[in-house]
């Protein structure tokens, strides 16, 4: 028997953070939160609670309901408390890097819990070294604390002169000693919405963590906006300079849940619209549409109606893989594959298959996919892509390979087609993309299928580097 690591075809999550203010089991909430939003993150998750006067924190590495048990949370009390859930879009992966962060220093207690990825973070801690700043993880979100703690006037003061250093994206909550803090970037890169839940208070990722906890959505934390929020009564302030929005489209495409209203829209109903608009532009003979489980689900959908289809769950998932796993001396064919997917044969031999998926990127799951089908008897494949050809890596907070290790940086679709083993394959275009995404009128960032990028990072890596140039 040997221990095998199951390639990784599918990236990491980027992150979650919930707030919540005023309420008596703050700290379970934030658990609940959490729970619902697992899926922005599985490597580590952590909540700090503020009782009294003093902060406690929590974190471990695992999913949330490992690493918080009834005593965990009875320990946790108290009335205000931020959480997050991490896969790590920067920094390495250590506990040390797990969040939220907690800092106190003579003045103040902070704490803070932050989605996206700054581009000028490099920059910012060099120079805090400088001044004599010890940080203490490798992660980006710790320069808002540093920030902070140099940072002279009130709090809102504070905020705005730590948020007007950094460049790039960031949905955060903070509890800044007795204040429940939520900002967004001003371009407003990632989600962040704001609830009720009687009279405390709620801050999400998503909307489905409102969902879990009984909270009413009261609207989006708005691009540029900061939000403080002390015994009860919201204050807002928008002190930063207003730039065109621009909301990741990845969101809609595949991150969020589909119960998720991300942007005022919600989330399943757009990947439908996204299916239905490929179908319009890559129509196709076949008998069957077949997604790729979980999140080729919606658009698939979307596709079978408008073509006419029928839709057929015919790629079982197995939703309990780990990273490794023991493979048998004497080698199964295509055993590493089916670990992950199993075809049904019944369903799918003889027949001429459409698959549906949201997104390709280094085109591993696609391969394999195509290869079970044949074996299983598929007569044709046809695949087709809810979103254009992935061309750029993300700065803003979702974890993306480099350039070079893009298919469709590197590949036409023609070559990918082959390279994947289809009959045909189509994405959706670009055009049809945005006019989905105009309806919702919001401005909106697609630079890694377009390449317009703003707010570019001041220090880019090696690997990087070339996508500047070209
Ligand atoms: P690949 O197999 O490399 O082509 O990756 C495509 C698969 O990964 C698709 O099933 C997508 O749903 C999924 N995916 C795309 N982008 C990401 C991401 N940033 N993190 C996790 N999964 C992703």
């Amino acid at each position: 028997m040997s221990e095998n690591r199951l390639p990784l075809d599918r990236f990491h999550d980027e992150c979650g953070v919930v707030g919540i203010s005023g309420h008596p089991e703050a700290s379970h909430l934030a658990y609940l939160g959490l729970y619902a939003l697992q899926h922005r993150g599985q490597e580590s998750a952590g909540i700090v609670v503020r009782n009294g006067t003093q902060m406690h924190v929590h974190k471990g590495t695992g999913l949330v309901a490992d690493i918080f048990g009834q005593d965990v949370l009875r320990r946790l009390s108290g009335r205000s408390a931020i959480g997050h859930v991490r896969y790590s879009t920067a920094g390495d992966s250590t506990l040390r890097n797990a969040q939220p962060f907690l800092a106190e220093s003579s003045r103040s207690q902070v704490a803070v819990a932050h989605n996206g990825n700054l581009t000028n973070v490099d920059t910012i801690r060099a120079e805090l070294e400088s001044y004599g700043s010890i940080f203490q993880s490798t992660m980006d979100s710790e320069v808002f604390v540093h920030l902070l703690a140099r940072s002279r006037g009130d709090l809102s003061e504070r905020l705005t002169d730590a948020l007007s250093r950094v460049r790039g994206a960031y949905s955060l909550v903070m509890l800044c000693d007795d204040t429940l803090v939520a900002a967004r970037d001003p371009y407003g890169f990632r989600p962040l919405s704001l609830g009720r839940l009687g009279a405390a208070w709620v801050v999400a990722s998503e909307t489905c963590a409102f969902d879990l906890i009984g909270a009413e959505f009261e609207r989006d934390v708005e691009p540029g906006e900061i939000i403080l929020i002390r015994r009860g009564r919201l204050r807002s302030i928008q002190p930063l300079p207003r730039v065109e929005e621009r909301f990741c489209v990845f969101e809609h495409i595949y991150f969020s849940r589909p119960d998720s209203n991300v942007y005022g829209q919600n989330v399943y109903q757009t990947r439908k619209q996204l299916g239905r608009e490929l179908a319009k532009e890559s129509p196709v003979e076949a008998d069957l549409v077949v997604p790729v489980l979980d999140s080729g689900c919606a658009a698939s959908l979307g596709f079978a109606e408008a073509a006419g289809l029928p839709y057929e769950t015919a790629l079982i998932r197995n939703h309990y893989v780990r990273r490794t796993f023991i493979e048998p001396e004497q080698s199964i064919r295509l055993f590493g594959v089916r670990v992950k997917h199993n075809p049904i044969r019944e369903v799918v031999a003889g027949k001429r298959i459409v698959v549906v998926e949201d997104s390709i990127v280094r085109g591993t799951t696609l391969n394999k996919l195509v290869s079970l089908l044949r074996t299983a008897g598929a007569q044709e494949i046809h695949v087709r892509v809810s979103s254009p050809p992935t061309t750029g890596s993300c700065f803003y907070g979702i974890d993306t390979p480099t350039k070079k290790e893009l298919i469709a940086a590197n590949h036409s679709t023609e070559e990918i087609r082959k390279m994947i083993g289809a009959d045909t394959l189509a994405y959706l275009s670009l055009e049809a993309l945005r006019r989905v995404e105009a309806s919702m009128k919001h401005g909106f960032c697609d630079a890694c299928f377009s390449g317009d990028y703003v707010a570019l990072p001041e220090e880019a890596t090696d690997d990087q580097l070339p996508l500047f140039k070209g």
